[in-house]
């Protein structure tokens, strides 16, 4: 097979962040330094010479960049200033748009109009939605359900999470094509596929590899922003009836104490992620994609009209609530469209995903050198 070079790639991917890795003289430091490079997968140093020598190809059968969590140590130690770990963060970009078949995360990565204006977009066919097509508003008391009946709204989330899934799954089938198939060559049965499947959800829920980084914080950060966000979607998904309701429970009910654990690790994780890219103080936020702005604001602007809605409902005021209700939809339904399956999201999906791949890899490669080392001559 012909290993093609790409010139142009270094430029490309320069879009993707602040890479610099043409001051990279490849010492190995770095790699030496990651607690999560292995003889296997000796990142990010590998990577870091591909992208130097332009083998577009190698660098997107790769998975190697999934599993790298920032820590940052690697860019602190480079004698060079080449910022290897920056080098992986803008890799995860460019792998989640060569993963996109619609071509969507490449034009929301490499062009703010194109994520800001398709979200402005999503926002205004929402609130056009809700102004042709909304129930009798009632004004001498709030009744949300009678403004936007919940088993219409519950629907439209039925079919929202359809849209994610779908691009999500295709996406991850074409990780799957270049990872696998055209970046593997030992052969994989499928009892191994199905053996090692476990770590899809495993890694998933406690992001394991990222708790063994010497400095912990982030990925407690992570794993609180994390469990208020796949709450949230529970609550949108499986449970809305219950949670969009006109009646007030008791402040013990547990429909209350779940909403406010949610809303309180969104604004804490997103908070402290914008506060750490305002103040740059660790490794992790010292270069900002606009993405990387994008998601959290939109976070916060999301937590926080739905803390109004809340408010404006106990208070007993209905246009306050119906507006702030359309408002608080015209940002979540962009945010889940545009982020999941092709935005920041994505890599909550990825990740993973990459792990399981490169343990099903790893156990088929020793398999078959185990099964090529010649039997013991018996004499
Ligand atoms: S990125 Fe820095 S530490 Fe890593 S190989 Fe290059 S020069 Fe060495
Ligand atoms: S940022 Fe940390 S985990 Fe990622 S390559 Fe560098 S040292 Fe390894």
């Amino acid at each position: 097979m012909s290993t093609r070079v790409d010139p142009n790639l270094l430029s490309e991917i320069k879009e993707y962040g602040d890479v610099n890795v043409e001051a990279c003289f490849n010492c190995g430091n770095c790699t030496a330094i990651c607690p999560l490079a292995t003889d296997e997968t000796p990142f990010p140093r590998n990577n870091i010479r591909l992208l130097q020598i332009g083998l577009e190809d190698r660098l997107r059968q790769n998975v190697d960049p999934w599993l790298c969590y920032y820590c940052g140590d690697c860019s602190e130690t480079c004698p060079r200033g080449a910022e290897p770990a920056e080098a992986q963060m803008a890799l995860r970009r460019w792998l989640t748009a060569q993963y996109d078949w619609t071509g969507l995360a490449q034009k929301f990565y490499t062009s703010i109009v194109w994520e800001v204006g398709s979200i402005l977009l999503l926002s205004i066919f929402i609130i056009l939605i809700f102004a042709l097509f909304h129930g009798p508003i009632v004004t001498d008391q709030v009744e949300l359900n009678t403004f936007a009946p919940v088993h219409i709204i519950h629907i439209g989330d039925w079919m929202m999470a359809g849209f994610l899934l779908f691009f999500l799954l295709s996406n991850v089938l074409r990780m799957y094509t270049f990872t696998m198939r055209q970046g593997t060559k030992a052969k994989i049965p499928l009892s191994l596929y199905l053996a090692e499947a476990w770590n899809i959800p495993y890694q998933f829920v406690t992001q394991k590899r990222w708790s063994t980084c010497d400095d912990e914080r982030p990925w407690i950060d992570h794993m609180i922003l994390v469990s208020g966000y796949v709450l949230m979607l529970i609550i949108i998904v499986f449970f809305l009836r219950w949670f969009q309701t006109d009646n007030i429970y008791p402040w013990y009910h547990p429909q209350r104490w779940l909403g406010y654990y949610a809303t309180i690790a969104l604004l804490y994780g997103a908070g402290r992620a914008i506060w750490g890219r305002i103040r740059k103080n660790n490794q992790m936020h010292r270069f900002s994609h606009p993405s990387d702005w994008i998601f959290p604001i939109l976070l916060i602007l999301v937590t926080l009209s739905g803390i109004l809605v809340h408010s404006f409902r106990y208070i007993g005021w209905p246009l306050a609530t119906y507006y702030t209700y359309v408002i608080h939809l015209s940002m979540l339904v962009p945010m889940l469209i545009l982020e999941v399956p092709f935005g920041k999201w994505s890599h909550l999906a990825y990740r993973p995903v990459a792990i399981y791949f490169q343990e099903v890899r790893q156990k088929a490669i020793a398999r078959q050198a185990a099964e090529a080392e010649p039997s013991p001559i018996v004499v």
